[in-house]
């Protein structure tokens, strides 16, 4: 399957990977693993985040952990028989509602530091197939520009 996903945030810095790693409680590192569902960029708060890919809104909810949220269906990169969804936490603005489309050139949100779930401002991004969640990196274009800074 290809697909060709843009970063989110283009020039930001991501601080956490795919993957499992050790729990965080501010600057703590607690002796539990979880797994991480998603890549998470350095950004400030307000800052203009794009979606990963054309699609339309599927989703917008608040939770506790991980604030104000939404869900990206990318409907038109889909193979047959593949679901393909982006999703996008800790907002701080949406600036689309439910069922509308948006392209990967527009601002869709502003970044933020919503829920309990977060160390500091940033964007927690994830992709989905057919309901499960993917490496992000598997699927982004601009594979050289991420700097790894903690796994
Ligand atoms: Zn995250």
């Amino acid at each position: 399957m290809a697909l060709y996903f843009n970063r989110p945030l283009p020039k930001t810095i991501a601080t956490s990977e795919f993957g499992w790693r050790k729990i965080k409680v501010g600057d703590m590192v607690v002796p539990v693993w979880q797994r991480h569902l998603g890549q998470d960029l350095r950004a400030s708060i307000g800052t203009p985040g794009r979606v990963a890919y054309l699609g339309h809104i599927s989703k917008v909810w608040t939770s506790l952990r991980a604030g104000l949220c939404f869900e990206i269906t990318h409907t038109s990169c889909s193979l047959p028989g593949f679901l393909v969804q982006s999703v996008y936490y800790h907002l701080h603005k949406l600036f689309y509602r439910y069922l509308q489309q948006v392209s990967a050139e527009e601002v869709v949100y502003e970044t933020g530091n919503s829920g309990t779930w977060t160390s500091g401002p940033h964007l927690h991004w994830g992709v989905k197939v057919n309901g499960i969640w993917i490496d992000p990196r598997l699927v982004i274009k601009e594979l050289n520009n991420v700097k790894r800074v903690i796994n």
